[in-house]
């Protein structure tokens, strides 16, 4: 029982608590505000205050209610779940003749929903608004690995629905021993997903 001294290696890596997602500096939008009131929170920022108070309002609303602290992963993919139903992206369903294309050339009945890159921006700013009230960050269901496979299982569903490949990261395996010369090997930073809606 030679209890080799771990390593420092932090098994329970993952996110640490200070990712710095420096939200993106908003550029003066027509400036010039000399007006009394105080200047804005950033567009990231009122937009987290927005959606931390839908899903309190969620939760109030919840039957049975439900609080914060006693909130899961299983809950927030509930609440995912229920703003589909105010999504604007349609999603063709199996037996769609427009499945898989990404621009039908007429209108159709499939369902439209919240697509993936809203649902993903969202859990997002949630998971840091959880934290900034001062929620447990071991115990912050917007970052469940439940919620990651759903946010997956939404991502690769929707890209066969609407004909879109959302790039899949690749995990390089460096134990490949051949070195080849990187031969165009940056990431095409291509088209973002066009869902610059709402
Ligand atoms: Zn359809």
């Amino acid at each position: 029982m030679d209890s080799g001294s771990a390593s420092g290696a932090d098994p329970a890596g993952g996110d640490g608590p200070s990712s710095t997602e420096a939200a993106t500096p908003a550029p003066g939008v027509g400036g010039s505000t000399e007006a009394a009131a105080a200047p804005p929170p950033s567009r990231y920022e009122s937009q987290k205050r927005r959606d931390w108070n839908t899903f309190l309002q969620y939760l109030k609303n919840h039957k049975p209610p439900l609080t914060l602290p006693r909130c899961s992963g299983a809950h927030v993919i509930e609440f995912l779940k229920y703003l589909d139903q105010f999504g604007k992206t349609k999603v063709h369903v199996t037996g769609c003749p427009y499945f898989g294309q990404p621009n039908p050339p007429a209108p159709c009945a499939c369902p439209s929903k919240q697509a993936w890159g809203s649902l993903d921006a969202l859990i997002g700013r949630l998971r840091a608004a959880y934290e900034e009230n001062g929620g447990n960050p071991e115990s912050n269901p917007f970052g469940a690995k439940a919620v990651r496979i759903y946010l997956r299982e939404v991502r690769e569903s929707q890209a066969k629905a609407r004909g879109i490949p959302y790039e899949k990261k690749k995990r390089k395996r460096p134990s490949s021993s051949s070195s080849t010369a990187d031969a165009g090997a940056s990431s095409t930073a291509g088209d973002g997903d066009g869902g610059n809606g709402s």
